[in-house]
């Protein structure tokens, strides 16, 4: 059986599903130009996926396989397959915001689609309340996750022996009007230039977790204080799939068995599930509110502050800066911004989520639409005027900082 094995979310080769399908397979990544032509040249998020799937074609090759690279849309890249060989199915992880969903329904009228669970703890309709009707509200979801949660939700996928197909794996392939191209291997090939990521956005995952480890029993408490970097910083890996979400939970079990308190921590990846699922059953929550009427009173000037770090309110320009230059900014800020756009400036939020959506290194869509809704208090659980952080008061102080207090809390 011939497979195409389509690589998108998921660019690792441990614990990954798609290497457990039997058969002989073209393991594939495309570089959507439907999406990158939107993205200026010196995007960063194009650097680290360049790195990652190097990383994963040598992987692969260890293995005696290959991964082979496209450009272009992913529809035509598929006729062009089609045209050129045959194959029996096409098989790809989630993904499920509403581009997503349409690209691969377009696919799966070219080949046959067979969907592999990956990219979340749970599918779409697993967390259902008892009417079968989604969930609303998260601490509800929560509490009916950990219920439903088990071993099988963990369980690591063991790679069977996969017989590579004959390819040219040595150039990106682009595929457009005018036909077929190969390039060769290089972020130039494709019209990006290479940038300088962080040494955080350079650490494997695995690093990331053994260091994580350490902070794991205080991330309750000091989670929310970003000069205490007491996060995992594992959003992007997980974001691409650099590391299995499975690989992570059972991480986390292992931490357990030594009497770390880890439900805080999991509490927060079912977050990440929550929005999914929340963007998959309620589509329309990517650009309209979804009760509430308040659209927001639009000021280009007040953006332009704003986008540019010029708000004169130190922790919003702070963290506006830091965006701008690495692509990074702590869940805290983040929050702090998205208060400050909608409450204060009361500009449309998605506005904001746009300007995220440009620079975050850890994009992604459900997080981040949802997580300006839920700010904005426009969402499912809307609360439009009570959730207002006030930045001045969400500043830790130097004297705070130094105070007995503060460091019995959070360094003792
Ligand atoms: C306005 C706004 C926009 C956001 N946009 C995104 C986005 O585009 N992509 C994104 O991954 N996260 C987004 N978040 C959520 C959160 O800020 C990041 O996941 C977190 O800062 C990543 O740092 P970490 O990996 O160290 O997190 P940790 O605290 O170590 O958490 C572990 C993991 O849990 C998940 N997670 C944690 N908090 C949240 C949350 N509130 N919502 C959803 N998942 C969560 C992430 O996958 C994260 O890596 C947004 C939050 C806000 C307030």
């Amino acid at each position: 059986m011939r497979r195409i094995l389509w690589f998108r979310r998921d660019l690792r080769v441990h614990d990954n599903p798609l290497l457990s399908q039997e058969g002989d397979v073209l393991p594939i990544f495309i570089f959507d130009s439907a999406i990158l032509e939107s993205l200026p040249v010196n995007d960063r998020r194009v650097t680290f996926i360049f790195h990652s799937l190097l990383h994963l074609k040598s992987a692969l090759q260890a293995r005696g396989l290959d991964l082979a690279l496209f450009y272009g849309k992913p529809a035509d890249v598929f006729s062009w397959l089609l045209q050129n060989g045959s194959y029996h199915d096409v098989c790809a992880s989630g993904d499920y915001d509403a581009y997503a969903l349409s690209r691969d329904r377009e696919v799966s009228h070219l080949l046959e689609f067979t969907y592999v669970h990956d990219t979340y703890i749970f599918t779409p309709d697993e967390v259902l309340k008892k009417d079968k009707t989604p969930y609303q509200v998260f601490t509800p979801f929560y509490n009916s996750a950990k219920a439903i949660f088990n071993p099988a939700h963990m369980k690591e996928f063991i790679p069977v022996s996969q017989m590579p197909i004959d390819f040219d794996y040595t150039s990106i392939h682009r595929i457009d009007m005018h036909g077929h191209t190969t390039l060769p291997i290089a972020l130039e090939s494709i019209h990006f230039q290479v940038q300088n990521l962080t040494d955080h956005q350079k650490m494997p995952p695995d690093e990331k977790l053994t260091l994580f480890s350490q902070k794991l029993a205080h991330y309750q408490h000091n989670r929310d204080y970003m000069i205490l970097d007491a996060t995992s910083s594992l959003s992007t890996d997980l974001r691409f799939g650099t590391i299995s979400i499975r690989a992570v939970l059972r991480w986390l079990v292992e931490q357990k068995k030594q009497g770390i308190d880890t439900e805080p921590f999991f509490r927060q990846l079912i977050f990440r599930d929550f929005y999914a699922m929340l963007l998959y059953h309620f589509p329309h929550l990517a650009t309209q509110n979804f009760r509430y009427r308040f659209e927001g009173i639009p000021n280009e000037d007040y953006f332009k502050a704003f986008c540019t770090a010029k708000t004169g309110v130190p922790i919003v320009d702070a963290g506006i800066s830091e965006l701008l230059k690495t692509g990074e900014m702590h869940n805290r800020v983040r929050m702090i911004c998205a208060s400050f756009l909608t409450k204060n400036l009361l500009l449309p939020w998605q506005w904001g989520e746009a300007f995220f959506a440009q620079y975050l290194m850890d994009y992604d869509a459900s997080s981040n639409i949802l997580s300006w809704q839920w700010s904005a208090g426009t969402g499912v659980d809307p609360q439009p005027y009570f959730r207002i952080f006030n930045p001045t008061t969400q500043t830790v102080s130097t004297a705070e900082l130094n105070s007995a207090d503060f460091r019995k809390k959070h360094y003792e």
